[in-house]
């Protein structure tokens, strides 16, 4: 059997982002890659550019990974400008939206991390939290862009697609974000929170479509916990499909 191709739409680098290179770059971090390569599926990375059109990309996939980045403009879900708002690609939004909704539609596994699971909530006419620290309520989130060590743990729902693939109520998870899911998107269920009550992981409630808020490719080669989420997802993504 081929090993399932995964659709992991890439970071666009600004030019000086790679050391020698002038121009700028499309990008997938290596931690994604290799977390993928070892549940047995291989990454196709796309560029959201312009010309990225979903439809097309996703006929030649099994599967759909969205991976962490930079904020989804807050104009995509009636949200406010905000001063720590960084690294809005409205390229990246447009095509990830289109392939979140065009995935679910076709019954494709989805797996989103971290900007990924915000980005399916936003698909789904939910909002987010603009900056997590002006509430004092959630200040064990970490940072990003970069890894700061930050972990904290999430309790998982009995019964979830998340469960039943780490086989545990909980986790814990390598977290850098400053945003988070604010009202639900429209047929999401949230399947696990951390001590805060911050949501951490939603699932839809038809094929396999899971966000995760926090980092399993940061700890999936030590932990077979975060690395079953991508083990389950590739298995989804290996299914025949009518
Ligand atoms: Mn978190």
């Amino acid at each position: 059997m081929t090993a399932p191709l995964v659709l992991v739409p890439s970071y666009r680098l600004a030019s000086g982002r790679v050391e020698g290179w002038t121009v700028g770059a499309h990008a997938v971090p290596e931690p994604y890659v290799a977390a993928l390569e070892r549940a047995g599926g291989h990454a196709l990375a796309v560029p959201a550019t312009r010309g990225s059109s979903a439809p097309e990309v996703l006929d030649r996939v099994d599967g759909l990974l969205l991976i962490g980045g930079g904020d989804v403009e807050p104009g995509r879900y009636g949200g406010a400008p905000h001063e720590r708002i960084y690294g809005v690609d409205a390229e990246r939004d447009a095509l990830e939206i289109a392939l979140v909704r065009e995935a679910v539609g076709r019954r494709l596994p989805v797996l989103a991390i971290c900007r990924g699971a915000q980005v399916v909530n936003v698909a789904f006419g939910g909002t987010l939290l603009p900056h997590l620290p002006d509430d004092p309520r959630f200040r064990a989130h970490g940072s990003p862009p970069a890894p700061n060590g930050s972990t904290h743990q999430v309790s998982v729902a009995a019964g979830s697609a998340l469960g039943s693939a780490c086989g545990s109520a909980a986790l814990v998870c390598s977290s850098r974000h400053h945003q988070g899911i604010d009202a639900l998107g429209s047929g999401l269920v949230v399947t696990a929170t951390s001590r805060d009550g911050l949501v951490e992981a939603v699932e839809g409630r038809t094929g396999w479509l899971l966000g995760v808020q926090w980092h399993p490719e940061d700890t999936a080669d030590r932990d077979p916990g975060q690395q079953a989420l991508f083990d389950a997802f590739v298995r989804e993504a290996a299914r025949p499909r009518a």
